[in-house]
């Protein structure tokens, strides 16, 4: 076999971070549309521990965003669950998320890192984010209310001297949030058709997003 075949990355997964509090229809669409365009064996989504962006106190308990998370992704055999940034103690960053997910998997596999238009502008803010760019392709959804447009040159400039790229993903405009979500659950509106049936009856049934305090507890993470 020539080196040149032997250099070639055998497999590619995508990774989906995010807090999914809850996870919803806009995270599934996006992870779905990514597999289907860049091939993508497996999209790996990973639920935050204590997230570094947002404010820990107001972040529901890990054990019901991570079981949210498996309930939502049950039915598509392409998408698992990973608690690698659950089990870490203190916070997590992407950084060193995806050194432990590339000694995982190892050199032959290509991890592709999903974001929202949001999350890829914000990216530049990160703990070592010039490394991060030579670690895994960059996959950027549209998302309604996010327009990459005005920042794109300044995002591709910012790729330009890199290894990897960042790759523009048009998804079907999903314009649903984890907070609009928690904010009709609170509001007693309904959610119906914005989560799975499955994530709804679980908000439902450990009583989340209403005003009871016990659910929202960064202390107890
Ligand atoms: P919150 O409102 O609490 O911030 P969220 O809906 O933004 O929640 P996150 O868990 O913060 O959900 O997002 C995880 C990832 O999914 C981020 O990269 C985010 O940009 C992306 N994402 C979330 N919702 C959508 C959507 N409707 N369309 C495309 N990407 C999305
Ligand atoms: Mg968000």
């Amino acid at each position: 076999m020539s080196g040149w075949i032997m250099n070639r990355k055998h497999r590619s997964i995508g990774i989906m971070g995010g807090t999914f509090d809850p996870i919803h229809y806009g995270h599934l669409v996006t992870a779905e549309a990514a597999r289907g365009q860049f091939g993508l064996e497996q999209v790996l989504f990973l639920p935050s521990g204590t997230p570094p962006h947002k404010d820990p106190t107001h972040v529901t308990e890990t054990k019901h965003r991570y079981t949210m998370t498996v309930l939502a992704t049950l039915t598509n055999p392409y998408f698992e669950v990973s608690r690698v940034d659950i089990d870490r103690r203190g916070r997590t960053y992407t950084y060193d998320t995806l050194r432990i997910l590339q000694q995982l998997y190892g050199e032959h596999t290509q991890l592709y890192f999903i974001t929202g238009a949001d999350a890829i502008l914000e990216i530049v803010g990160w703990k070592n984010s010039e490394s991060l760019l030579d670690m895994a392709e960059f996959i950027a959804a549209t998302r309604p209310g996010f327009c990459l447009g005005e920042h794109q040159g300044r995002i591709q400039d910012w790729f330009a001297s890199r290894k990897k790229r960042l790759n523009v993903l048009e998804v079907p405009a999903m314009a649903i949030s984890s907070t609009d979500i928690r904010e009709r659950v609170s509001k007693r509106e309904s959610i119906r058709y914005l989560v799975p049936e499955t994530v709804e009856y679980y908000i439902r049934k450990n009583g989340l997003y209403s005003q009871d305090v016990q659910n929202t507890a960064g202390a107890h993470e």
